[in-house]
């Protein structure tokens, strides 16, 4: 109460800052009849005298008022728009690093264009972050003509562009493209092989137009490119399907009994607790049984009552006795499968001992210790060991794949299968996605359950979140037309505040109120019907829905009807942006998935306002209110007339899953008739609790995949550190030669024993690991050896191999052994960095096992990833020298033909979505047996093929 009275006074933080940014939009204001005065030369000029004041030390904040008074007027010379002072507000917003929210219409593109071009003064590069190709290519050739009339240079980075093109593209003042292209440039970028090949400059300014749809959906998943694995068979899918499906069957026929006993049991009555117990155990082995999902439909009060036992068990970590019956479980809203000791049995036909996945550190410390090994041997093992291991955590990988393929993924909903492939069918927007794949071997799971030929598994060779990427740049700004309900994400994660901008014109759409159907099929009749009301009276509609399916069931009813529409599953955003941009017409019913389209403007039709202007039907709720607000705002844009509702059914997905008990109550409570809606405050309450629940769920997901992409993140900042600093050109002798000393100290710790004497040292152990480090015999006269010490031996080693060194050196010539050494490094860092990534990843898969263990997943990922870490920092010494010290020289034409090589088998992907080859493939295939191109004379699969 008090907080509403107070904000009364003072206003609410919001409109205090927007009247902090009065003034400054007044002083632009100001401006405009001086700017208006001056001839195109004139205004043209005035981007090098901003440029010259910056290098005498102005700052952007001082150069604003007039900037952006500049900017006004070019667009009115160019676009013939001026910026609406709102728009204006919206720009300084922008230059402030926060995010401005702007409804839908209001103007963003033309807003960025102030900031943009104020920042691009520096020379430094501005990004502006679209959701497709087709809107950063539109915008850029929009906006463009405001910056070029301004003697500003524009491009776009878009997917099929080359090394050369993009590096262009990056060069000009103002860079549009998609938050893909600029996320894999990045990682592309650190796994060049010149510095002279790297695209991107510094990440300085980037606005993110439809900030909530990057920042927020897509950040749930994180870019990943990947390459073949060598080892990986595909027919490893294929020995592992038969076991998950005798899985299946066994777990079936349990469900079945169990549910056959739960139905008596309600029969009978009096046994509720063991009728419960038994709903959980169907509930957690098979979620979505048509008969259990019937049966507590039914009865309402058994959803609620389940998820209070599931939660109490789950607190006092009594699960495992609830699950000990299945063979596996389920869990699908985290999308989560997991075998019980049970089904662990029935997979492994009781060696349940082979299948466990050893514990590595412990395997590796036993050999370590172990004093009866040479370190020859020692090593076989423990290579022996990691290829155990390795194996046994593929074989578990797939395995859990397999059961996710077919407990979790449905055909025809998540995807369909076509032309013997599987095709994804994307959840925001329900259209088929070919040549997208799933990652991380699902998508060769489904293969399998599917029959359809298996394809090459690939692993992951680079990989970033959008929140660590974004996060890199100098400063982020962002906008959108729904950002205020994520603020405090935005704030948590990005440091982003957000302001809500006024509309230019006053809004006057009206949003009526849910309706709530008992089935589905009730709920698509009375849609129909009121889709012909309106269409017959010439209104035009759109019509949003979740899901491609539904679009097309809905598109059927209609056709029966006769009633003309267009249906928005056009493959490309270009199509799809055009009969978006045709919706606001005078009897037009458009169907469209809630996200499609989105950045197009609807403009309304002829006579269009007098009927009610465009009305909105939304079909089903999205999980996010967010994405529906998205919906309802492609109508009453600037002023115009239009209205929305959204019609539902106590059968869609939201209320099914995440409804709750609650839902269930209201509506028994309003005496619920076949075929009468109800309308109703509470049931809107209850929707919005269902959205607020996912939605923190989904919250959950991002800053847990945060969480662990942090620990990624510094391994990652070394890394490509380390990198950069062996492409930036400067002598790697320095650091070569340390790496020598640490070497030659780490064998005189091993050999050097000071309690005896020198003579009594395993000089043949000592030898022997000096030849496997540095390639060479290792000599000392008896002379050296007489009352030599520990630190005596380190130099005698290390005096040894820099003059080995310096003679490597003198035969190649420095120059050229300087870039031996770097590629060398390089080489060796991305090799050992990819085996890294790689364990990174079955860590983490292997964390969720250890679970029963007690022990925060979390810190068990920092630790282990750390030790990994370290270890690998350590073997790239190690390696880097093993191989200076006997590798021949490659010539750089060699490097760049193994560049080729190596960014030709990569594949793009995020989250479900995978592309292969964003780069244009310059040279031809090389097979697996032919030589290899980069000269070795080995085989391709031998050498750069690895
Ligand atoms: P948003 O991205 O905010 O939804 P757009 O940038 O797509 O909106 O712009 C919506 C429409 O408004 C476009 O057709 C654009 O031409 C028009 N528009 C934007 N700003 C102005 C302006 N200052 N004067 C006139 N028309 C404008
Ligand atoms: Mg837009």
């Amino acid at each position: 109460m008090i907080s509403g009275v107070l904000k009364k006074v003072f206003g609410s933080k919001n409109e205090r800052e927007l009247k902090r940014l009065t003034p400054i939009v007044q002083q632009i204001n100001a401006l405009e009849q001086e700017t208006q005065a001056l001839s195109d030369d004139q205004l043209r000029a005035k981007t090098k005298t901003f440029k010259e004041r910056i290098d005498q030390g102005a700052s952007l904040d001082e150069l604003l008022p007039e900037a952006y008074a500049v900017v006004r007027e070019a667009s009115v010379r160019t676009l013939k728009m001026r910026h609406f002072d709102v728009q204006l507000i919206g720009g300084i917003v922008l230059h402030q690093g926060k995010i401005a929210e702007m409804k839908t219409g209001e103007g963003k593109t033309l807003a960025a264009t102030l900031p943009a071009y104020l920042n691009a003064l520096t020379g430094r590069g501005v990004h502006v972050v679209t959701v497709n190709d087709y809107l950063a290519g539109r915008d850029t050739e929009w906006m463009g003509s405001i910056y070029r009339f301004l003697g500003l240079s524009v491009a776009t980075v878009v997917h099929g562009l080359d090394d050369s093109q993009r590096q262009e593209a990056y060069n000009a003042d103002i860079t549009y493209g998609t938050n893909n292209e600029f996320g894999f440039d990045y990682l592309r970028d650190n796994m060049k092989f010149g510095l002279e090949s790297l695209v991107q400059r510094e990440l300085h300014y980037a606005i993110v137009d439809e900030v909530d749809s990057i920042l927020i959906d897509e950040a749930r998943t994180p870019l990943i490119i990947s390459g073949p694995v060598e080892h990986a068979g595909d027919k490893i899918y294929e020995e592992v399907k038969p076991q998950v499906i005798k899985l299946k069957q066994h777990q079936d026929r349990i469900i079945r009994s169990m549910l056959d006993n739960a139905v008596k049991g309600l029969e009978e009555e009096g046994d509720t607790d063991g009728v419960l117990e038994l709903l959980l155990k169907v509930k957690r082995g098979d979620p979505k049984n048509a008969r259990f999902l019937d049966l507590i439909a039914k009865e309402t009060g058994f959803k609620k009552q389940l998820d209070k036992l599931e939660g109490q068990l789950s607190t006092d970590k009594l699960l495992p006795q609830i699950d000990q019956d299945l063979l596996c479980t389920v869990d699908e809203n985290q999308n989560l499968v997991e075998l019980t000791e049970k089904g662990l049995k029935l997979i492994y036909g009781g060696h349940v001992d082979d299948y466990i996945v050893p514990d590595l550190d412990e395997e590796l410390q036993k050999i370590d210790e172990n004093d009866q090994l040479t370190s020859m041997e020692k090593r076989t093992q423990r290579r022996m060991a990691e290829a155990f291991y390795r194996e046994a955590s593929e074989r578990f990988h797939v395995t859990r794949q397999l059961i996710k393929a077919y407990w979790l993924f449905d055909r025809d909903v998540q995807y369909v299968v076509k032309d013997g492939q599987v095709v994804i069918v994307d959840e925001f927007t329900g259209r088929m996605m070919p040549g997208r794949r799933w990652s991380d071997g699902l998508h060769q799971a489904v293969e399998a359950k599917e029959g359809v030929t298996v394809a090459e598994e690939n692993q992951t060779l680079a990989t970033i979140t959008f929140q660590n990427y974004f996060r890199m740049y100098d400063k982020l700004a962002g906008m959108t037309g729904t950002a205020d309900t994520e603020a405090p994400e935005f704030k948590k994660i990005y440091d982003l505040d957000v302001i809500a901008i006024p509309t230019n014109e006053q809004m006057i759409r009206i949003d009526y109120p849910d309706v709530i159907y008992k089935t589905e099929v009730e709920k698509f009749k009375a849609v129909v019907e009121e889709i012909e009301e309106l269409h017959k009276n010439g209104q035009p509609v759109l019509v949003g829905t979740i899901s491609i399916e539904k679009s097309e069931k809905l598109s059927r009813m209609l056709s029966k009807t006769r009633t003309n529409h267009e249906v928005l599953n056009a493959k490309n955003h270009e199509r799809e942006a055009e009969i978006v941009a045709m919706a606001g017409q005078k009897g037009n019913v458009t169907i469209s998935t809630n996200m499609a389209g989105r950045g197009t403007d609807i403009v309304l039709g002829e006579g269009v306002k007098e009927l009610g202007g465009l009305h909105i039907l939304g079909t089903e709720r999205h999980e996010s209110r967010r994405i529906d607000d998205q919906l309802r705002g492609r109508s009453g844009r600037q002023g115009d007339e239009g209205s929305s509702r959204f019609y539902l059914s106590m059968e869609d997905d939201l209320l099914r899953i995440f409804g709750g008990e609650r839902m269930g109550s209201i509506m028994a409570r309003l005496g619920m008739e076949e075929g009468e809606p109800i309308e109703h405050g509470m049931i809107s309450k209850a929707i919005e609790n269902a959205q607020r629940k996912v939605e923190g769920h989904n919250f959950e997901i991002r800053k847990q995949l945060l969480k662990y992409d942090d620990v990624m993140n510094q391994q990652r900042e070394v890394i490509y550190k380390q990198r950069r600093e062996a492409l930036s050109g400067e002598s790697l002798k320095p650091d070569i030669e340390e790496m020598i000393r640490e070497l030659s100290e780490t064998i005189a710790d091993r050999f050097a024993d000071e309690k005896v004497l020198p003579e009594e040292w395993d000089w043949k152990g000592l030898r022997e690991a000096a030849s496997f480090q540095f390639g060479f015999h290792f000599k000392i006269d008896r002379a050296t050896m007489d009352g030599l010490t520990r630190d005596g031996l380190a130099e005698s080693i290390f005096e040894f191999a820099v003059k080995v060194y310096e003679e490597k050196e003198a035969s190649f010539g420095a120059e050229e052994f300087r870039g031996l050494e770097r590629m060398i490094v390089l080489q060796v860092v991305d090799n050992l960095w990819k085996e890294n990534l790689l364990a990174m990843d079955h860590l983490k898969e292997g964390i969720g096992l250890r679970g029963y263990a007690q022990q925060d997943p979390l810190v068990v990922y920092k630790r282990e990833g750390f030790a990994m870490f370290t270890e690998m920092v350590e073997r790239i010494k190690e390696e880097t020298v093993k191989f200076l010290f006997r590798v021949q020289i490659a010539r750089p034409e060699e490097i760049a033909a193994r560049e080729k090589a190596e960014q030709d088998k990569l594949v793009f992907s995020h989250g479900g979505e995978e592309a292969k080859q964003p780069v244009r493939r310059s040279t031809k295939k090389v097979g697996r047996n032919q030589p290899c191109p980069c000269g070795s004379g080995k085989k391709y699969k031998k050498c750069c093929g690895k």
